[in-house]
């Protein structure tokens, strides 16, 4: 429960906004930054799993993994910064997960 740093009467939703709250009593909306900053982080955690699950269709290929010497690996390519240089090709081993980077 959350109360107005006014008058410390109760917060409620806000009507016109209900993602937000304000104060029932003198009408006091307290700024939310911060919660903000929450859900974004969390969206970002989220978009991550995503990515991690997605990994697991990707088609594998021979590649020496630096790591664990295996030698298949799940890659992808992805232009990296400018889109006149050179497309960057992930590696992904299938044994240890570890993730390394090969330039053309
Ligand atoms: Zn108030
Ligand atoms: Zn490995």
């Amino acid at each position: 429960m959350l109360f107005c740093l006014k008058c410390k009467g109760l917060l409620i939703p806000n009507k016109d906004d209900p993602k937000k709250v304000m104060c029932a009593s003198c009408g006091y909306k307290p700024r939310q930054k911060k919660n903000l900053s929450v859900k974004e982080k969390v969206d970002i955690d989220s978009r991550l799993e995503v990515v991690d699950k997605t990994i697991e269709t990707l088609p594998l290929t021979e590649a020496e993994c630096p790591k664990c010497t295996y030698v298949k690996a799940f890659y992808w390519t992805a232009q990296t910064r400018s889109s006149d240089e050179a497309e960057t090709r992930f590696f992904r081993c299938q044994k240890c997960r570890h993730q390394w980077r090969q330039y053309d």
